[in-house]
């Protein structure tokens, strides 16, 4: 069984993904799965804010920065910010994803302006002001995801994020050359973002990783089951593998069979919510495709819950709000949302 040869190295890695039969590969990240995580699988109920478009980088497979004055680009304002969790919290999230392009100010007059009449003079000072606006204002437990941090930085955000995350596309600089995805990115240097993680191990922060080419011609399905199984056979089965169900495919479910414990964030509040009571037709589905399927559907926080009674990875403000919404179990408690809390 593959299985026995977990943890695999780089070289059976490589040889996994060329020449391992695709029903063998799911057969293993199956049971490693199994053995890890059981059969439960998770996600979580978060409203996304897309603190600022403007980015100094040019990533060119990147569809969210904004130059100022393209449509699209804005810095929201704190009343922006807390207006967006507001309707999140209504609607039953209990996690606030923040998102934003990397240290504006460092190329436009537009953000530095934009920071100074809020009194700052760093984009990631003002994320962790926002950060702690949005936990004292509403409860929403953040996870924010902002590119390269340093020290002082992931320390104040951890004083306010239950997880912290960071995008590292590749570990290799091969995309920083001419040509490739990250030319113009100053902030992909793969060192400076590996950095970072250990950085924010070493403060013992929750933290996670991802690897989005959206706007890379979408790959095969099983391209998708090939890379995941993959990734559970070298990452073992304690680690969270997380795969965003995109529930415009009839497929998506066959994501279960590559390994995955996790589907992540699910949003009700996009362009077109209106009512929050009827915000999460979304999870009905997610929970019938999953529970036709042998496994139980799970509401987690915006940390796994094997790391919400760990103190260590805590701030007390946030292990404060924790102790409110998480269970015993350490998964989200609903109750205390019907509540009103
Ligand atoms: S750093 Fe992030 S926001 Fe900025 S261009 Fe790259 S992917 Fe887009």
């Amino acid at each position: 069984m593959l299985t026995t040869i977990h943890p695999v190295t780089r070289e059976d890695a490589v040889l996994l993904a060329t020449q391992s039969p695709l029903s063998d590969l799911l057969a293993a990240a199956t049971e490693l799965r199994a053995q890890g995580k059981g059969s439960v699988i998770t996600f979580s109920k978060k409203v996304f804010i897309p603190l600022t478009t403007l980015c100094r980088d040019y990533c060119s497979d990147c569809t969210f920065r904004k130059d100022p004055g393209q449509p699209g680009a804005h810095f929201m304002t704190p009343d922006e910010v807390l207006a967006l969790a507001e309707r999140g919290r209504q609607a039953g999230c209990k996690e606030a994803l923040f998102s934003l392009g990397d240290q504006p100010e460092k190329i436009f007059l537009e953000a530095r302006e934009f920071l100074r009449m809020q009194g700052y003079s760093r984009t990631l000072d003002y994320l962790a002001a926002m950060c702690e606006f949005v936990l004292d204002k509403t409860g929403l437990l953040s996870h924010a995801n902002p590119g390269v941090m340093d020290i002082p930085v992931l320390a104040r955000l951890k004083d306010s994020n239950a997880s912290v995350g960071l995008m590292l596309e590749n570990v290799s600089p091969r995309l920083m050359r001419d040509g490739l995805p990250h030319a113009k990115a100053p902030d992909k240097v793969p060192a400076l973002c590996l950095r970072t993680i250990e950085e924010a191990v070493k403060l013992s922060i929750a933290f996670t990783t991802e690897i989005p080419m959206a706007a890379h011609p979408e790959p095969s399905l099983e391209d998708m089951l090939r890379t995941i199984a993959i990734a559970r056979l070298i990452l073992g089965p304690h680690m969270n593998i997380q795969a965003p169900p995109n529930l415009s495919y009839d497929d998506f479910p066959r994501l279960l069979e590559a390994g995955i414990n996790d589907w992540g964030g699910i949003s009700p509040v996009t362009r077109d919510f209106i009512n929050p009571e009827a915000a999460w037709p979304q999870i009905d589905r997610l929970q019938s495709e999953t529970e036709s399927r042998g496994f139980t559907l799970r509401e987690r926080l915006a940390l796994y819950p094997e790391f919400v009674h760990l103190h260590e990875f805590l701030s007390p403000r946030v292990r404060d709000r924790i102790t409110e919404v998480a269970g015993p179990d350490g998964f989200a408690r609903d109750a205390a949302y019907a509540a009103g809390i």
